[in-house]
């Protein structure tokens, strides 16, 4: 490791030299692409598989930059290629050519900046400051954690570009620290990593202990470096802010709770009674701390809390036999279908959550149950907490469906993943 500070340079520091990394190559690749791949790129999807590619000019490393031409030979867009992924080109820029460097990066990642100023109003210094392709850097993604920024790559072709990014990042988005988080794909190619690890700072102090933020006025806690994603669940901001609206005065039940999230808005909202529910024995642990932390806030301490470390399905299905009710239930359970062959059980996992969920919900009580899995379609997805809630006598009364968070835009049909309803059960 290597510090690079310059002297009088209040830049945070270095650990490593960026420059050191491979450097995207001058030479240009040339593409042609199959006719639909082609009108893909020109409605603004980003990705460009292997197999849409039907003419090539020559070879490339991860994160050389390559331009599609099109039928006529005209310029169609420039993007990442990665021999290394089936996403074969991540679209940087379509309609004109664009020298991509450190300004280029500065203007994407100042647009992003403007779409989230909003958040500033809301005593939230935790949220996604790039959320890959929909701000329009695909396979990136930022998140700001107080000071400390977590960048998250799921392309090696963003390796050769981290410095340009860096400078970027340094002059518009000021932070004090730089973690660097991998896909779990990417971990595998150690020989494209050049010495980049999961979790290793990149600039300045290594955190001594877990960091600490606020969300909507709440303190919570997160581990950058070993933690889910990239330290906590942010897309669910939102929706945690719909709970606490609604729970004044309700017992909760917050089944796959984390680090609590959901809980802690539910007792902040005046939940007289929160029960989280999740397998991780680490993830409890954080919850009893950010309860901890939220401490000083009246409603937070006038709660009671019950943390279970244990399989959700065996919690429901025990509390069902014991006839524990609750007003307010809420699902929000990791992603069932990671491919395209997994959405019909995805699908049938969603419904018998959903049965239940309702089991263990007093009558007139809320359901909020949601799915992060990309693969399942809004529409089949609430299909499917509908219909299982009609087959358990209980036909739901919609409240609310949502989506993405205002810091998890959505600009191509894959970026939508994030569904979450909102119903009464009578
Ligand atoms: N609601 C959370 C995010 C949930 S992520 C938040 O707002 O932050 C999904 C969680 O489900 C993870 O913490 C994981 O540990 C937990 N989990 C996955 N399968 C589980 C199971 N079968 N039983 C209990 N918890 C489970």
């Amino acid at each position: 490791m290597r510090s690079t500070k310059k002297p009088g340079c209040k830049c945070v520091e270095l650990k490593l030299s960026l420059s050191d990394l491979p450097h995207p190559s001058d030479k240009r690749i040339a593409l042609r692409v199959a006719a639909p791949a082609e009108r893909a790129i020109r409605q603004g999807h980003p990705w460009v598989f292997d197999q849409s590619i039907i003419e090539q000019s020559h070879s490339g490393m991860p994160g050389d930059l390559a331009v599609v031409f099109d039928a006529k030979r005209q310029f169609l867009a420039v993007g990442l290629y990665d021999p290394t992924s089936p996403i074969r080109l991540r679209i940087l820029q379509k309609g004109k050519p664009a020298s991509i460097d450190s300004n280029w990066f500065k203007q994407k990642i100042n647009t992003a900046i403007l779409l989230r100023e909003p958040l500033k109003k809301q005593d939230t210094n935790g949220y996604r400051l790039i959320h890959g392709e929909n701000d329009g850097l695909p396979g990136l993604v930022i998140d700001r954690y107080a000071e400390t920024l977590v960048i998250k790559l799921y392309t090696l072709a963003w390796i050769p570009h981290l410095q340009d990014v860096y400078s970027a990042l340094e002059e518009v988005q000021p932070f004090e620290r730089l973690i660097l988080r991998l896909s779990r794909s990417l971990n595998k190619q150690s020989k494209y990593l050049h010495g980049l690890t999961d979790g290793m700072t990149l600039a300045g102090q290594t955190p001594e202990s877990l960091l600490l933020f606020k969300e909507n006025g709440l303190t919570f806690e997160c581990d950058p470096i070993n933690g889910q994603k990239t330290g906590f669940f942010l897309d669910q901001r939102e929706n945690r802010e719909r709970v606490k609206r609604i729970s004044k005065g309700k017992s909760v039940l917050n089944v796959f709770s984390y680090t609590g999230g959901f809980s802690l808005y539910a007792a902040d909202g005046g939940a007289k009674e929160v029960v989280s529910v999740d397998f991780s024995g680490p993830a409890t642990e954080a919850t009893l701390r950010n309860i901890e932390h939220n401490k000083h806030l009246p409603n937070v301490s006038a709660a009671t809390f019950e943390t279970i470390t244990k399989d959700a399905f065996e919690v429901l299905s025990e509390m069902k036999e014991h006839r524990r009710l609750f007003d307010i239930v809420i699902l929000d359970p990791p992603m069932f279908a990671q491919n395209q062959s997994q959405v019909e059980t995805a699908l049938s996992a969603y419904r018998r959550l959903t049965k239940l969920g309702l089991d263990v919900l007093k009558p007139g009580g809320i359901l909020v149950q949601a799915s992060c899995s990309s693969r399942v379609d809004a529409a089949s997805f609430f299909d499917a907490v509908h219909r299982s809630a009609k087959e358990a006598g209980r036909p739901l009364r919609e409240l609310e469906r949502t989506g993405h968070a205002l810091d998890h835009p959505v600009t191509f049909k894959e970026g939508a993943y994030l569904k979450c309803l909102f119903a009464i059960a009578p």
